[in-house]
């Protein structure tokens, strides 16, 4: 007996049938003694289609707009399954993100959660309610509605969890638990029992997107255990935590990103300075750089390699190209970054070689090479990524 968080995304809840299976889910939870909070994104793909509205009218409108209309996806799957709850005859009520206290920043569209006002919550928990919350939502200090960044629902649970100081964090999603690949994309790929904070937060922000990058960030800080599990097939999942047994593996999971843009800034005057004028400039836009890579100087003139993420590629290069008059500056966004990911490299050399030697036997050419302690990323041609994830995955974990 506890208080349990639980939160399920769009597919679990995308219709009525799954919306009654979640139902069973949550009241079989509190029909045992616990107190429950429940987390839920919006139905399907809701928010996709949302953004496609937006788009058709203005796909240049404010974007505290765009939020104003993003929440509404969470806000009917909250009403709609608190009917289902109050249809077995348990005690439920639906808050939305204001409602239930979120308090974030103004960037609209990526805002930050900087508190959870947890009074309204609290009280409803005493009432011994079934608390239905809307994820990925929250209110700024205008009292405007934020949203939190696509797949920010799974931030919302862990919040949540982390400001009532609840006794579990579960995050049901369609597929069994945390794999070492995309287990839609790679089929021998195997569920792990458990990652450490550190591993799951590369591979969430190298792509995997079974959990939102930032809510592993939050976990790791206020010491939230996730288990990422499935709400069709409900059997345990995987632990996310800060130790976990020692495993022989040498890596945890291949993942893939197509959400990069490859900025080459070419012939550029090699003067001391000039890396700092480029990415301040980007900088002071808000746009985060990845991957940079320079080649050597040649004839007073050198190359400036990097990757942004790809919405921002056209806005970097327009303000390259304010920058600097005399180079040319191009954006590629057919590529995409392979990752492997794994604790167990930093003590095991061969890695690297091992990765390039799967995209060699496969025919894939390298553009860009990037390491960090526990991760190797390579950004390729887009078209090639899903084969350098199966060759990775097999290279590293064959079939048994
Ligand atoms: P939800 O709607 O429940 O938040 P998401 O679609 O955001 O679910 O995330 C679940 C999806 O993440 C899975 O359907 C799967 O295709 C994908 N995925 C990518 N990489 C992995 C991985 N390494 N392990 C598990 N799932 C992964
Ligand atoms: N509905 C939002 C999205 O599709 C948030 C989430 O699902 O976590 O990104
Ligand atoms: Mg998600």
């Amino acid at each position: 007996m506890g208080l349990i968080v639980q939160k399920f995304g769009g597919t679990s809840v995308s219709n009525a049938q799954r919306i009654m299976n979640v139902v069973k889910i949550v009241t079989d939870t509190y029909k045992k003694g616990n107190d429950v909070v429940v987390v839920v994104s919006a139905q399907g793909d809701t928010t996709d289609d949302l953004i496609a509205k937006a788009n058709e009218i203005n796909p240049n409108a404010h974007k505290r707009e765009l939020d104003q209309l993003l929440s509404a996806g969470e806000q009917i799957s909250v009403s709609l399954l608190a009917m289902g709850i109050e249809k077995l005859g348990f005690p439920v009520i639906s808050l939305l993100g204001w409602q239930a206290g979120f308090n974030t920043n103004s960037i609209y569209t990526k805002a930050r959660i900087k508190n959870i006002k947890t009074d309204r919550l609290q009280n409803e928990i005493e009432k011994h309610n079934i608390v239905v919350v809307a994820g990925f939502q929250g209110i700024n200090k205008y009292e405007d509605i934020t949203t939190l960044g696509r797949g920010g629902s799974d931030t919302s649970a862990v919040a949540i969890a982390a400001a009532l100081n609840a006794d579990k964090c579960q995050i049901y999603t369609d597929v069994e638990g945390v794999y070492t690949a995309d287990p839609r994309k790679v089929k021998n790929a195997i569920k792990l029992k458990e990652i450490t904070y550190d591993e799951m937060l590369e591979m969430a922000t190298l792509g995997a997107q079974v959990l939102n990058n930032r809510s592993v960030e939050m976990a790791k800080k206020y010491g939230v255990e996730l288990e990422v599990l499935s709400s069709l097939n409900p059997k345990p999942g995987t632990i996310v935590k800060e130790v976990i047994k020692l495993e022989k593996m040498l890596i945890r999971g291949v993942t893939k990103d197509t959400n990069v843009a490859l900025i080459s800034i070419l012939n550029l005057q090699d003067t001391p300075g000039i890396a700092f004028k480029i990415f301040s400039k980007l900088s002071n836009k808000n746009i985060n750089v990845d991957i940079i890579l320079q080649s050597f100087g040649r004839d007073g003139t050198k190359d400036i390699v990097f990757t942004v993420e790809k919405e921002n590629g056209p806005v970097a290069v327009e303000l390259l190209e304010d920058l600097l008059d005399d180079c040319k500056v191009i954006c590629n966004t057919d590529v995409a970054k392979v990752s492997v990911v794994g604790a167990g490299m930093e003590s095991h050399p061969g890695t690297a070689s091992k990765m390039f030697e799967a995209l060699y036997e496969t025919n894939i050419n390298i553009q860009m090479i990037s390491t960090s302690e526990i991760n190797i990323s390579v950004i390729i041609d887009s078209k090639d990524a899903d084969r350098a994830v199966y060759a990775v995955h097999e290279k590293f974990i064959p079939n048994e």
